[in-house]
């Protein structure tokens, strides 16, 4: 799914998972299956089970560390209420028909995965978190003039910052053509 690209830090990957009323959970495999691949007490299962969308009873956000292979963090469950008046996130409770969660609500979900960086990142002002994000703007830009300029191709550089070489091409070729 996409989450696991937009929610990635570092070596740090977040990913929206379904529960299940057992307790046990996991995300989508192959083909959109809903695959449960872990037990309530978060151990990996041997044997994957599928599941079908009426049996999702919640999500959560979790954290795999890629770089020590390793898992991170476990979110909270929210927990999957019936109707839209039902739903409230001050107690983990949300109202979704499809059983997979996006845009909105999955980053609802996902604000408690962005909490987990803090011991890594710390918590700048926003003024001098800003700041750097406009300092880093211009690195990448100049990173990607010097990739350009040594020949690199638009698929490479868009690999290489986790976008597609459309656009890659989109967001920079005006500084080269
Ligand atoms: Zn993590």
């Amino acid at each position: 799914m996409a989450r696991a690209i937009d929610y990635t830090y570092s070596w740090h990957e977040g990913y929206l998972e379904c529960v299940y009323s057992d307790g046990r959970w996991g995300q989508t495999g192959s083909g959109g299956r809903l695959l449960v691949t872990r037990a309530a007490d978060n151990t990996p299962m041997e044997e994957p089970e599928d599941r079908t969308g009426e049996e999702v009873v919640g999500w959560r956000a979790v954290c795999f560390e890629t770089g020590d292979d390793a898992d991170c963090w476990f979110g909270p469950t929210w927990t999957r209420v019936a109707t839209k008046t039902e739903q409230n996130p001050a107690v983990l409770q949300i109202f979704s028909a499809d059983d997979w969660l996006v845009g909105d609500h999955a980053d609802t979900i996902m604000t408690a995965w962005l909490r987990h960086l803090v011991p890594h990142i710390g918590t700048p002002s926003v003024e001098s978190a800003a700041a750097m994000a406009t300092d880093a703007q211009f690195r990448l830009t100049l990173a990607v003039l010097d990739a350009r300029d040594k020949g690199a191709s638009w698929a490479k550089i868009g690999a290489a910052v986790g976008i597609s070489r459309q656009s890659a091409h989109e967001r920079w070729a005006n500084y080269r053509d």
